[in-house]
């Protein structure tokens, strides 16, 4: 796995811990807002039941009061004692034993007694002389109605009262109005108790016009007059709170006080329209709530932060342990260079960022014979030593690497031939000196270099990796301290000659070899005289591969005995074709390497093949090379004989190329001479020493009886001047270039039989 995907997978995990982490955050968060809505509901629910509480506290009051009330009127009307001169006393006697401030009596005729605590009894009263509260309550008692009258500051006393009023019923009509008044103390009695909402609340009484009727123990400080106001009601709840009061509904406000919030909860007391106003901070009644939010909040960040804790540890722990497994990855341990993985990685980082360098691969001449010989231990420290030098000589940006056993690989800045050669033979002199001598065993190296860019061709990474290997080898070939550069065309060559050697069996099966043929001009007659097989060898893709390219491979080889023998019968097969299409065949001459001529059963498969195709061998002319006659001439001469007594006739071919000597053609029995094409090279160029050379060549071979064949005629004025030479035959593109077989019989073959037949016409 690469660096780049290790730090990817990384990433992920990093995100999916980080999503995970926000998750549960948020889970946190989700789960306080659920618990504190929760929470919140069963303050809000705890709010209203306790005012319910205290609502029918009150009405337990009011209950027992009227029910007092009931009970004197009860009595009232079961006697005539509201008729009795003694009723003020007694009626005194009653409000002075129970907690009422008056008690009055009312009769029909709207005349009564008021007795009013620590005061005189006063009689005669009438009714539109009382105070307007009380006065109400009266007529609706008279009316039949059991009643409460709104809070009125009463005349004998200064605080707030309010009265209640039951009929007295005489003969199943209300004849009388007992009325009874109490201040509003009671209720704050009731209501001032510091127990609402655990201690934390407070409840107020209010009328509908938002008046202030019990106002004990308030949060506010100078008691306001009316709830509907600042700091109650503000905004919003100014609108709503006195809309649901005048439709008698309960309801929630909350209001800010001196930098604290506070939830109040208004619900009718159901008497008057008084309401019962519950306060409670919602500092004090969410005090719960807080501290639930505030431990979720508390958790999430412990959460969060030995979160990003593991995060970080965890980053860190990886990410080094990454690097140790990256370095592991990348580094050999014997010599802490590159290794090859790493070295391919570093080096194409280093190629796209400037391509052009050069690779240099470093071995040690039999290594493994050093490893054999010295044993592991001392190999081992020879090829650290080797890493440490080379290390010493890598400038910035270069790299070294150890790919295996004794291969070193260097990625080097410089492109220069002679910079690199200076450095690389520094580095191997330093190498050899570093380890001195081993006995008699001189450690050597050798390198192979490759340049990114030469020439305009630019190599990638892989190519450069690629061949260097070919130069490296190259460098083998040589026992002492050796660089060698890699040569393109000389690599194009390689692979040529490796092509040639990888693919000649099957070449021949499938008939890639191909029969061509080269006209030879009888100059006497200018007429067709002859003609030569060349071979091409053809491949499926239609590309041609010229002799040049495998004839010499193929005679280091051997193969070149088998193509010659395979030649040789393609020929035979094409004179049969001429004589069977009734055309006059001419000699054809094939070229036959030395190999294939010493063959020991060579003359018998040339007799074979003339046999086989019923061609006359005169037909068939060998060409041989001047070289065959150097090393043995008796044993060609021997052989000579034998063929040219089966008919054969032999040409030595491309005469003057090499080391000829006039002294062994005269010993060699011969039917033709060729003269290389390098005799009119030199001729047309205006030498006549070689002008003079090749007549007397051409006037040897008429004295030895040899017909001379030039070749490499090319223009006119080489026609011209060997027809004065007095040569036989000429060869060469001026005629024609070689020709497949089948087009040399259509252009050659067939216009040589129809001048014939002219001629005999
Ligand atoms: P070679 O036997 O001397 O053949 C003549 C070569 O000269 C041929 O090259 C031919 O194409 C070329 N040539 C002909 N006329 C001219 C001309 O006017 N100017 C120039 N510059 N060249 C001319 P090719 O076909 O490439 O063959 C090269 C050599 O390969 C032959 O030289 C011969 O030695 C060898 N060869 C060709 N075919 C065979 C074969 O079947 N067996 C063997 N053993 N060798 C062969
Ligand atoms: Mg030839
Ligand atoms: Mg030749």
């Amino acid at each position: 796995m690469s660096e780049r995907e290790i730090q990817k997978r990384l990433r992920k995990s990093i995100y999916f811990i980080v999503c995970i982490g926000i998750l549960m955050v948020s889970g946190c968060g989700i789960f306080a807002f659920f618990l504190s809505n929760t929470l919140e509901e069963a303050v809000t629910s705890n709010m209203r039941d306790e005012t319910d509480e205290y609502k029918k506290r009150l009405h337990k009051q009011l209950d027992t009061d009227l029910q007092l009330l009931n009970s004197v009127a009860e009595i009232l009307r079961h006697t005539d004692l509201t008729e009795s001169e003694a009723f003020p006393e007694l009626l005194d006697q009653v409000n002075q034993s129970n907690d009422f401030l008056t008690m009055s009596y009312i009769n029909a005729d709207g005349i009564g007694i008021v007795a009013t605590l620590g005061k005189e009894i006063e009689t005669g009263v009438r009714l539109e002389d009382l105070q307007e509260e009380p006065r109400e309550i009266a007529q609706k008692a008279l009316n039949g109605e059991e009643c409460i009258s709104h809070m009125f500051k009463g005349d004998f006393s200064q605080e707030r009262v309010f009265t209640y009023g039951v009929p007295v019923y005489r003969n199943g009509v209300a004849d009388g109005a007992l009325l009874a008044s109490t201040h509003v103390e009671i209720f704050s009695d009731i209501l001032s108790g510091n127990q609402v909402m655990g201690g934390t609340g407070r409840i107020h009484m209010v009328s509908s016009t938002g008046k202030f009727l019990i106002f004990t123990n308030p949060v506010v400080e100078n008691r306001p007059d009316t709830l509907f106001g600042e700091p109650y009601l503000s905004g919003e709840s100014l609108k709503q709170i006195p809309e649901k009061m005048e439709r008698g509904e309960e309801g929630f406000f909350s209001f800010r006080y001196h930098g604290r919030e506070y939830r109040a909860f208004l619900t009718p007391v159901g008497v008057n329209q008084w309401y019962l106003v519950c306060v409670n901070s919602i500092e004090e009644s969410s005090r719960m709530v807080l501290r639930v939010v505030e431990g979720a909040g508390v958790l999430a960040a412990v959460m969060l932060i030995l979160f990003v804790f593991v995060l970080i540890y965890g980053y860190r722990l990886a990410k080094s342990g990454n690097r140790n497994l990256m370095k592991m990855a990348y580094h050999d341990a014997l010599t802490g260079a590159l290794n090859f993985s790493g070295f391919q990685k570093e080096a194409k980082d280093r190629m796209d960022e400037n391509s052009s360098c050069s690779i240099v691969t470093l071995n040690i001449h039999q290594f493994k014979f050093f490893n054999e010989i010295f044993g592991k231990e001392r190999a081992d420290r020879l090829l650290k030593a080797v890493g440490e030098q080379a290390e010493k000589e890598l400038g910035e940006r270069e790299l070294l690497c150890r790919a295996s056993a004794d291969q070193f690989y260097l990625l080097l800045n410089d492109t220069d031939r002679t910079v690199l050669s200076e450095r690389l033979n520094r580095l191997m002199e330093r190498i050899t000196c570093s380890f001195g001598e081993q006995g008699d065993y001189q450690v050597l190296l050798y390198c192979g270099i490759v340049i990114s860019d030469v020439n305009d061709t630019v190599y990638s990474l892989d190519q450069m990796l690629t061949h260097v290997m070919f130069a490296l080898a190259k460098a083998r070939e040589t026992h002492q301290n050796t660089i060698w550069f890699f040569d393109s065309e000389l690599h194009k060559k390689e692979v040529m000659d490796n092509y040639v050697e990888g693919h000649m069996n099957q070449a021949l099966q499938e008939k890639e070899f191909r029969l061509y043929l080269q006209p030879k001009i009888d100059l006497k007659t200018d007429a067709l005289g002859g003609a030569e097989a060349l071979v091409r060898w053809q491949r499926h893709d239609g590309t041609m591969i010229f002799p040049s390219q495998f004839i010499p491979l193929f005679e280091e080889n051997g193969f070149c005995a088998k193509l010659d023998m395979y030649m040789v019968e393609q020929v035979c097969a094409c004179l049969r074709q001429w004589m069977d299409a009734g055309l006059t065949p001419v000699p054809v001459s094939v070229n036959q390497s030395k190999l294939t001529f010493f063959m020991p059963d060579y003359v018998n498969r040339l007799m074979e093949l003339a046999d086989r195709y019923q061609i006359p061998s005169g037909l068939l002319t060998l060409e041989i090379l001047e070289g065959m006659a150097l090393e043995n001439v008796d044993a060609l001469n021997r052989r000579l004989e034998i063929l040219r007594e089966k008919g054969f006739h032999i040409s030595m071919d491309d005469f003057g190329s090499g080391y000829s000597s006039l002294n062994t053609l005269g010993k060699l029995k011969l039917d033709e001479l060729k003269l290389d094409r390098g005799f009119l090279l030199e001729v047309s160029k205006g030498d006549n020493n070689s002008r003079l050379i090749m007549e007397q060549v051409v006037t040897l071979a008429k004295g030895l009886s040899m017909s001379a064949v030039v070749e490499g005629v090319e223009t006119e004025e080489h026609v011209r001047l060997i027809k004065e030479l007095g040569c036989d035959y000429g060869q060469g593109y001026v005629y024609s270039r070689p020709v497949p077989e089948s087009e040399f019989t259509e252009s050659w073959m067939k216009k040589a039989g129809i001048n014939q037949k002219t001629e005999k016409n």
